[in-house]
């Protein structure tokens, strides 16, 4: 493809983009495809000659589409938003087209600063403490990951470090299996699954505790977790709290966690999860719901969830970035350059891969076509929305609300055994008009609706309900209660 043919077929390809962003609420949300619907469609081998890019072009929309799940539908309400908006495709094309590896400052020195100054002001539209940012005098700062599982294997992954090390010097006889087998960490039985997996992963002991009525992770809790693992000889050193939990959007209680995990004889790493609710914590009308959040090490959110920005894009403040950099240190010569540690971080030691790409891009792109005041606006309506459909479900005698609807996510079920609303998410899904997934929470079925595009609006919110009314009517015909 020559540069003519280039900005023909990108002209063609981002008039496709808008005309199917802008007409996505005509589509069917759910694919219509069973596994291993694309084999018979396309050749078992790739072309040997080259093809002309219409013919490409056309098989968008006859192999490429039918099997795809239109997350920016306003009729997909499963898991959380995923961000999406046009300056942010803007920058992730020029990133494709820079497509530096900015692994170092030298590499790039833009793709390093830029994501400085983008972190920094992002941690502060945020209200997170100073020492977060990288214009504090201390060692924080930010970084951009591509995953918050990510970040949380990497942070769990440092703290095994500082506590083996610290562990070491006053236990020498012990090797550093010895100790690991007996590092202990912490999370709720709400927190997003990568939690857990990072304990695997890491291979140490992750302790899922139980939480309140609220879905809340408690200090208590946590204290006499500490108190019976450390009888049994293990080495409480990481704790993961969630703001905003996959299943309920619950918040753990960090004015309680956070002494715990900081005072003298615990000293654990917390990490604080708030991979959707955090982005909310632009508009300073939720910012009570991170009140401790001083006591943490690290702290993430996922703008390619709820800010607006293309996946991927999770970011990542650290108070003291020294101890990713001195955890993970190798440092070979084809890897060095003159400038090293003079002013801008070399980011490949933040991370768990070598190479990144030119993220920050989208996320400035984004931050100056909104403004602070537009990506408020956009968390405040779907905050709203979320409300709207609340009353919608209050109002109708045969549903119950299950927990507080604190952002841009309901909770709600049939009234009844958890059979009554299985069979109704069965039924929704086979209608197949909206999308919306369940979770379960201390034992009770749920069905989650989050608010996810940024186009949705009352009317789609009322088409959704009356789409779940309609087939919750189907289902209590069927089985009486
Ligand atoms: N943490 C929470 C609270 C989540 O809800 C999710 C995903 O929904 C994750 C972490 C995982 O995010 P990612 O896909 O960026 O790893």
């Amino acid at each position: 493809m020559n540069s003519e043919q280039f900005c023909e077929n990108g002209r063609k390809m981002v008039d496709y983009i808008s005309t199917y962003l802008e007409k996505i609420r005509d589509r069917h949300v759910v694919h219509n495809v069973t596994p291993g619907y694309m084999r018979p469609l396309l050749p078992t081998e790739a072309p040997q000659d080259p093809e002309d890019f219409a013919e490409v072009f056309k098989d968008i929309d006859k192999i490429i589409m039918p099997g795809v799940t239109h997350w920016h539908s306003p009729r997909f309400h499963g898991y959380f938003a995923a961000g999406n908006s046009y300056p942010s495709i803007l920058g992730d094309m020029l990133s494709d087209a820079i497509g530096c590896i900015g692994f170092s400052w030298a590499t790039s020195p833009a793709c390093t600063e830029l994501e400085v100054i983008t972190t920094d002001w992002l941690g502060k539209m945020l209200g997170l403490p100073e020492e977060f940012l990288h214009r504090s005098p201390g060692r924080g700062g930010g970084v951009i990951q591509s995953t918050a599982s990510e970040t949380v294997l990497l942070c769990l992954l440092a703290a095994r470090t500082r506590t083996l090390d610290k562990y070491q010097q006053t236990h020498k006889h012990m090797d550093e299996m010895e100790v690991m087998a007996k590092l202990v960490g912490y999370t709720s039985d709400q927190s997003n699954s990568s939690v857990g997996r990072s304990g695997l992963l890491g291979a140490v002991r992750m302790r899922k505790l139980d939480t309140d009525d609220k879905f809340s992770l408690r200090g208590e809790t946590l204290r006499k977790a500490i108190e019976e693992d450390k009888a049994s000889g293990l080495i409480p050193f990481f704790l993961c709290a969630s703001l905003g939990t996959t299943g309920t959007c619950a918040f753990d209680n960090l004015e309680e966690l956070g002494p715990i995990c900081k005072c003298k004889q615990e000293d654990m790493w917390l990490h604080i999860d708030a991979a959707y609710a955090g982005s909310a914590f632009v508009c300073p009308e939720f910012r009570h719901l991170m009140k401790g959040v001083e006591y943490a090490d690290t702290f993430s959110i996922n703008p390619h969830k709820w800010m607006l920005i293309n996946f991927d894009l999770s970011v990542m403040w650290i108070k003291d970035s020294s101890l990713l950099v001195d955890a993970f240190n190798v440092d070979p010569v084809y890897l060095r350059h003159e400038n090293a540690g003079k002013g801008a971080p070399d980011y490949r030691h933040w991370q768990i891969p070598l190479g990144r790409r030119f993220r920050s891009l989208k996320l400035w792109f984004m931050l100056r076509s909104y403004g602070v005041t537009g990506v408020q606006a956009y968390i405040r309506k779907h905050v709203s929305l979320a409300k709207e459909f609340e009353q919608m479900v209050l109002n109708d005698s045969r549903f119950e609300v299950v927990a507080d609807v604190i952002m841009g996510l309901v909770c709600f079920r049939l009234k009844g055994n958890n059979t009554t609303t299985e069979r109704l998410l069965e039924e929704i899904l086979q209608d197949g008009r909206i999308y919306l997934i369940p979770a379960i929470v201390h034992n009770i079925y749920t069905l989650r609706l989050a608010i996810c595009a940024e186009r949705t609006n009352s009317d789609d919110i009322a088409f959704s309900f009356s789409v779940i009314q309609s087939c919750s009517d189907r289902v209590l015909k069927r089985f009486p209660p």
